[in-house]
């Protein structure tokens, strides 16, 4: 059946209702050749796929001409009916005409547009970029052989412990194949809807020209992102229309706003799956969150001889309470050993996690190296000795679905500003038993029950830890923005940012005398940070600001990190949901042309 051609399938597919194509698709998927066991791998895994999917692709033949043939396999039977389709509308086509065909047209043509439901749609997307990046790959390999260039590239190039370790990356700095990038996403994303151009167009702040007349490249989203219309408007209506103090007033402005602000909690407690709106708690950011962790729980339940586990990529607000609270209690801070790409080494968990570790606290994502880190498994390894895992979620909540639940954690952090919402808002995510017999922190109005001269009694979650008049009007808009999220897909914006790191490692990696930190695209967000042999990231930051290319530099609250990969200071770049290819050409161009002169 696979080896139908497409003209036979459409044929087939003609005048089917939509029950008869799920039952064509899935005979499809029947009839998919097995897939080689040796593939079944992670690296062979395609991303932002609700079901398990794996792909390769054969080359015959050599340079431009060679074919490609894909060969897959899914879980799924109806996914491997899609599969089936792009095997029929991919094989034997040339890496040049994989990145020119219209596959949404066959899916039109076909009539399965709307029969596809949006998380499917996400991995169809995830599917064809995967195709498309490989096809893109042996393009730029085939450029480069006939370039007849001598260095050897590796896909990721990571220094440890000294940068020039990595893979020296001496070529000349070859043009990008901008255009075939972006035929890449314009195909991919009107496959899926996920149009960045519209997105960005409801981000005030990036379509009003600078003084110079241009628009600002805004690469610096894993600091703070920016916030779209419907964030600043919701802020805006309630300070015009209803404001008032949460929790006091019974008059109408009062009973509206505590509508609104228990409605985000809700949006919140639904977004993380957590299993009760009193699980969220509002704090100012992820600072203050696993501050009161620690202050809160860990003095309560960290005894001298205990053990805090933590790793060496943590950013600052997940390192310091840590080590301050082990010297208070006693206890001994330990650090997970790191892969030489800067994750976390699972192999050599149980060397430092034992019977003595009560709290593990790592980050979902490293905001210095964009690694994701596996917390379901770390959570499951640390339940087996009873450790309490808080997980510093500040990077991943952005840009990866979470599920507190299925996650196992006991405590999760994040902040509101990262996350398209407001400044001074932010989340302490605990089960109900954790944060019942976590301490308050702050002390004050609306967390007490009963206060007498001698004596005070708390309030129930999540109040205990509310103290005194709250970000109102930022937590409301908090949950405005996770809605928004909520609406466009985590999916969605995972494999959108993956095809910006894709496009902006393969193209930086070019540039003589480039150290790029963290493991390969595939496991990692939106973050790709750096140095340049030739250039200083301060000096660098500085050029870039004068093209508008805003990036951030410095240890970015990672010193621990940065001494382990033995360098004071890199160059980050990080995307958002409105982050386009355009911005990775224009940021490594101005790079090139730089480090050219
Ligand atoms: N953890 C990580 C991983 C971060 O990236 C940040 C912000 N850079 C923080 C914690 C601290 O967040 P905030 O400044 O919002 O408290």
């Amino acid at each position: 059946m696979t080896t139908l051609t497409l003209d036979q399938i459409f044929e087939e597919f003609a005048d089917l209702d939509r029950s008869e194509q799920t039952q064509y698709l899935m005979e499809l998927g029947y009839d998919l050749p097995p897939f080689p066991e040796w593939a079944r791998t992670d690296e062979n895994r395609v991303h932002g796929c609700q079901s398990q999917v794996w792909l390769i692709t054969g080359i015959q033949g050599t340079g431009e001409a060679a074919t490609f043939t894909i060969q897959a396999d899914s879980d799924s039977n109806i996914i491997k009916g899609l599969l089936a389709i792009l095997q029929a509308a991919y094989n034997g086509k040339t890496a040049r005409e994989i990145l020119r065909y219209d596959i949404l047209s066959v899916f039109k043509t076909l009539d399965l547009q709307h029969h596809i439901t949006p998380q499917r749609r996400n991995g169809l997307r995830g599917m064809v970029d995967r195709i498309q990046t490989l096809a893109q790959q042996h393009l730029l390999r085939s450029t480069d052989a006939a370039e007849a260039t001598t260095q050897a590239t590796q896909p990721t190039a990571v220094a440890k412990p000294a940068p020039s370790c990595a893979v020296p990356m001496t070529r000349p700095p070859v043009v990008p194949s901008a255009a075939l990038a972006t035929s890449v996403v314009s195909s991919a994303e009107a496959l899926t809807g996920f149009d960045v151009l519209a997105i960005r167009r409801q981000f005030p702040v990036l379509n009003r020209p600078l003084p110079s007349g241009r628009l600002p490249v805004y690469l610096d989203s894993a600091a703070s992102a920016q916030k779209p219309a419907v964030v600043i408007d919701k802020e805006r209506e309630v300070e015009e229309q209803y404001f008032a103090n949460a929790h006091r007033g019974t008059y109408q402005f009062g009973l509206r706003i505590d509508e609104e602000f228990e409605g985000a909690r809700s949006t919140i407690a639904q977004f993380l799956n957590a299993p009760a709106d009193t699980s969220i708690v509002f704090t100012p950011g992820t600072t203050i969150g696993l501050n009161m962790v620690a202050m809160g729980w860990g003095r309560k339940f960290v005894q001298a001889g205990d053990e805090v586990l933590i790793s060496v990529m943590e950013h600052h607000a997940n390192f310091v309470p840590w080590q301050q609270l082990a010297k208070e209690r006693g206890a001994v801070l330990k650090l997970i050993p790191l892969t030489d790409d800067g994750q976390l080494d699972l192999d050599r968990l149980d060397d430092v996690l034992t019977r003595r570790t009560r709290l593990v606290a790592v980050s979902g994502m490293s905001n210095m190296l964009g690694t994701v880190n596996p917390i379901r498994e770390l959570t499951a390894r640390a339940r087996d000795v009873g450790a309490c895992v808080v997980v510093d979620a500040a990077q991943s909540v952005p840009h990866l679905p979470c599920d507190v639940q299925a996650d196992d954690v006991d405590f999760l952090v994040f902040s509101g500003h990262k996350i398209y919402g407001p400044t001074g808002i932010g989340v302490l995510y605990g089960k109900p038993e954790r944060l019942d017999e976590m301490n308050p922190v702050f002390f004050g109005g609306h967390m007490i029950q009963q206060v007498a001269v001698e004596e005070s009694t708390w309030s129930a979650v999540p109040a205990k830890f509310e103290a005194g008049t709250m970000p109102i009007v930022q937590a409301i808009a908090l949950g405005t923005a996770i809605r928004w999220v909520q609406n466009i897909g985590l999916s969605a914006l995972h494999a959108h940012e993956y095809r910006l790191v894709t496009a902006a490692m393969q193209r930086l990696q070019q540039i003589p005398g480039m150290t790029i930190y963290g493991p390969d695209a595939s496991r990692r967000g939106g973050i790709v940070t750096f140095r340049l042999k030739s250039i200083h990231p301060e000096d660098l930051a500085a050029l870039l600001d004068h093209r508008d290319i805003f990036t951030r530099h410095g240890h970015h609250c990672t010193m621990p990190l940065h001494s382990w990969l033995g360098v004071s200071a890199t160059t980050r770049i990080s995307f958002g949901a409105y982050s386009t290819l355009e911005d990775v050409d224009t940021v490594c161009q101005a790079i090139e042309e730089m480090v050219a002169r």
